[in-house]
């Protein structure tokens, strides 16, 4: 999938809308479209990186940056206290869909083990 085609891409780029929560130089979050929680973000980098088995150590800063900002995300969400899960599904198996590396954050509801 090109970056030109790419859905992620095209939210970053302005292109479709989405309901943004968080915005800086390098990532972007916005409400998941299906939540799969009462409080599902996903925080996506601005770089379309196919997913977390495509970075480099080049991309190290951006990984932080997006993991900050995560954390900035839940306390603004209100599950910061409460508490919070974090989600990165890498390629089919784990069940990723879109190939534009992005970071779940789902909160509001007590998890189990696998979801
Ligand atoms: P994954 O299975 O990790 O690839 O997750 C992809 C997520 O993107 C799913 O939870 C979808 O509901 C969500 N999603 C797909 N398209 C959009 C969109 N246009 N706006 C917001 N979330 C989306
Ligand atoms: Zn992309």
């Amino acid at each position: 999938m090109s970056e030109q085609d790419c859905i992620f891409c095209k939210i970053v780029r302005g292109e479709i809308p989405a309901e943004i929560v968080h915005q800086d130089e390098h990532t972007i979050a916005f409400k998941d479209i299906h939540p799969a929680a009462p409080v599902h973000v996903l925080v996506v980098p601005r770089k379309h990186i196919p997913s977390l088995d495509d970075i480099t150590p080049a991309d190290q800063d951006l990984l932080g940056r997006m993991l900050v900002a995560a954390s900035r995300i839940a306390k603004a969400q209100g599950v910061a206290d409460s508490g919070y899960r974090t989600v990165i599904n890498c390629r089919e198996e784990a069940g990723q869909v879109v190939f534009h590396l992005h970071l779940h954050i789902l909160g509001g509801r007590r998890m189990r083990l696998m979801g």
